[in-house]
């Protein structure tokens, strides 16, 4: 493999502690990249070689297979929040949680609910991630994405199309390098009121102690997917080491040594039975990573 500065490389590299489901993945090579010429880079290189390759953000939304014959890529070094008046600019590498932190600190108010969320700027913004009737496109203004043919250009918020935990970016072999969003006036004290209260809410409500990726279906409109998981029964339903969660119906946890098999059998099943329950076809908010 190549040698770039500000680039580091790990072969044959485990990928377990990099996705939130704790599956025992490994894929050929771990491409950490600090700068986005770096980035540039690397790719090049890949394109070059016909090595392929898989952006990865947190990996808190995603169900990976056991092996990826190519490259993954995290934007690890691209982490950057800059926040000037009330224009917050922040790298897709960083951590909601810490874009959430920086604002609030910095009392602006319109980004509170990102604190809980387990992911990457760049991964929510590309799934429209959203909590309490929140979402990244409510203050989002403009993002810097790098094309196929790796030139950087700006999309205003309107040249993205955006749906409830959807995105055009999602069909597009494009990488998010960087989100601006523009804020209201906050105060920090009440901001970090409101967080506690729902981070204490979340503490009763999900499986926070086992591994998950968070929601597995999208909510049908004037209906919770837990709801209707529930009421077929299947709370605490398994197979092998994938089971409805006990706490909450809508996430699958991993009680140890779940494949990515067992958890894509327990969402066929949960789907079918809730189609033939209640005739609702509920839609996957996970994604099944296909590295064919
Ligand atoms: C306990 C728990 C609670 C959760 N609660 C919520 C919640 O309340 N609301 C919610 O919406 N979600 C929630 N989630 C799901 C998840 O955290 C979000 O969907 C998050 O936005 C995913 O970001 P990620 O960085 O982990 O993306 P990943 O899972 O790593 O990737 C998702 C997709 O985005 C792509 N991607 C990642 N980064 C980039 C980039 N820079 N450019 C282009 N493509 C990219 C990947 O290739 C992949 O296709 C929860 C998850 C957990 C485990």
């Amino acid at each position: 493999m190549i040698n770039i500065k500000g680039v580091s490389i790990t072969e044959h590299a485990s990928l377990k502690n990099l996705n939130t489901y704790k599956l025992d993945s490994h894929a050929d090579y771990l491409i950490k990249v600090e700068t986005t010429e770096g980035l540039i880079e690397v790719l090049k290189y890949l394109k070059k070689e016909n090595i392929k390759y898989f952006i990865l953000g947190a990996g808190s939304n995603i169900i990976i297979d056991e092996y990826f014959k190519g490259a993954i890529i995290k934007l690890t070094g691209l982490n950057k929040i800059t926040i000037k008046d009330k224009t917050v600019t922040c790298e897709s590498g960083a951590m909601m949680g810490s874009l959430s932190c920086a604002t609030i600190d910095a009392n602006l108010t319109g980004l509170e609910w990102a604190i809980n969320i387990p992911g990457t700027v760049g991964g929510s913004i590309v799934g429209n991630a959203g909590a309490y009737k929140s979402e990244m496109f409510d203050t989002l203004i403009s993002i810097k994405v790098l094309d196929e043919f790796l030139n950087i250009k700006e999309l205003k918020k309107k040249d993205i199309k955006h749906a409830y935990r959807d995105t055009d970016l999602k069909r597009k072999n494009w990488i998010v390098l960087e989100a601006t969003f523009v804020l209201e006036q906050g105060n920090k004290e009440s901001s970090l009121e409101l967080i506690e209260d729902r981070k204490e809410r979340r503490k009763n409500t999900q499986p926070l102690d086992m591994p998950s990726a968070g929601s597995v279906f999208r909510n049908p409109e004037g209906d919770h997917a837990g709801r209707l998981i529930e009421a077929s029964g299947l709370k605490g339903y398994k197979i092998g080491g994938a089971e409805v969660s006990k706490k909450h119906a809508n996430f699958i946890v991993n009680t140890g040594n779940a494949t990515s098999n067992d958890i894509k059998n327990l969402i066929k099943y949960v789907h079918t039975q809730v189609l033939e329950k209640f005739g609702i076809d509920l839609i996957l908010e996970q994604e099944i990573i296909d590295w064919k």
